[in-house]
């Protein structure tokens, strides 16, 4: 049996007590608190309490290995066994990327954590204590959170759902579901599941070509689902979920910013309530790409802009310098190996 508290979910932990409420009282201390001595919950009784530890229940954490400061004000956490998450404070808000896997199946061809392949899921407290354990440490309130670190969400997805609902409530987290983002690949089912969800989150889809040849060269992934289904898919979504849909496009020098590219977008998000994020490419050492200069960039931006009717970001990442940028996850451990 589990005795890691924060293993357990809300009705599990009012099972454990005597009163229904001892429940939500366990969950406050440890997920809202984030307090990790059972004898310190000071409103549950002390024979409770007793039995608890008597029992062998405890309040788990990840823990950190190391972290690494970046000089735009980022910090990367290297936790257990080499999942990274990152801390990005900005003027009015605090938001932590976390992952959901060590490593990642899909191997998209840019991306550090694709290297790494599969290794495991990450449990659900394992993700939502990404999030506790660099609040506690940095003593800040985190205001947003991403699911852009390393792994595919969608691919563990019932954990994925089980940290949000964590994340969000008022005894745990305490963080609105309009301020977390799940990013993903394009995992078509999951797509219609998610909006089912009862969280409101925010999506964003990593499309990075809307020329479905191109798209299957970067993306491994994309053979499995067409980007006919992809778009059907969100369009359901759309329809179910009611909340703008981020695309998020890394620029890739001299293979996906072409007029061609722009006109294949355009058709692509006719009828999506869309915005699209640009992403200039970040140096992964093992893969050819050319990193966009600041000119290109603006170039394609101008031209996108042109042509699309949609609002249009460009997300000039974090972390470059400390590996812990988009796509950079799983440095550490690459590291390790040579
Ligand atoms: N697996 C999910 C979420 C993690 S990746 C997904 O792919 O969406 C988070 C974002 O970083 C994705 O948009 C991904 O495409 C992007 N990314 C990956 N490698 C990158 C790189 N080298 N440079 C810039 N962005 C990258
Ligand atoms: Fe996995 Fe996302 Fe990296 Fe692709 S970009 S390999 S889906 S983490």
């Amino acid at each position: 049996m589990e005795r890691n508290l924060k293993a357990l979910t809300l009705r599990q932990l009012s099972e454990l007590g005597e009163k229904h409420y001892n429940g939500i009282q366990i969950y406050r201390w440890i997920w809202k608190r984030g307090e990790e001595n059972i004898e310190n919950f000071t409103d549950i009784s002390k024979k409770l309490r007793k039995k608890l530890i008597d029992e062998g229940y405890f309040v788990g954490k990840i823990q950190e290995k190391f972290r690494i400061h970046s000089s735009d004000g980022s910090i990367k956490f290297v936790f257990e066994d080499g999942y990274e998450s990152v801390y990005m404070p900005e003027d009015d808000r605090v938001t932590v990327c976390v992952s959901s896997q060590l490593g990642c199946a899909l191997k998209c061809n840019f991306c550090a954590t694709g290297l790494l392949g599969f290794k495991r899921n990450l449990k659900a407290w394992e993700i939502a204590d990404q999030v506790l354990q660099i609040s506690k440490k940095l003593n800040s309130k985190v205001t947003n959170v991403v699911f852009m670190g390393m792994g595919e969400p969608l691919l563990n997805f019932e954990n994925v759902k089980q940290a949000i609902r964590i994340m969000t409530s008022h005894i745990g987290l305490n963080i609105g579901a309009r301020h977390i983002t799940i990013s993903t690949s394009g995992i078509v089912p999951k797509i219609y599941e998610l909006a089912e969800f009862d969280r409101r989150v925010k999506l964003a889809i990593s499309l990075h070509s809307a020329i479905e040849e191109k798209r299957v060269l970067v993306m491994p992934i994309a053979k499995a689902y067409s980007l006919n289904d992809l778009k059907n898919s969100l369009i359901y979504y759309l329809q179910k979920q009611r909340r703008r849909i981020t695309i998020e496009y890394i620029i890739l020098k001299g293979f996906n910013d072409k007029d061609e590219d722009v006109k294949a977008l355009k058709k692509f998000i006719q009828g999506l309530n869309c915005k699209i994020n640009l992403i200039p490419y970040n140096r992964v050492d093992y893969f050819s790409w050319e990193v966009p200069s600041e000119e290109d960039v603006y170039q394609f931006y101008d031209k996108l802009k042109k042509e699309l009717d949609v609002v249009i970001t460009i997300r000039w990442s974090r972390g470059r310098d400390v590996y812990g940028a988009c796509g950079q996850l799983g440095f550490e451990i690459l590291n390790k190996a040579k």
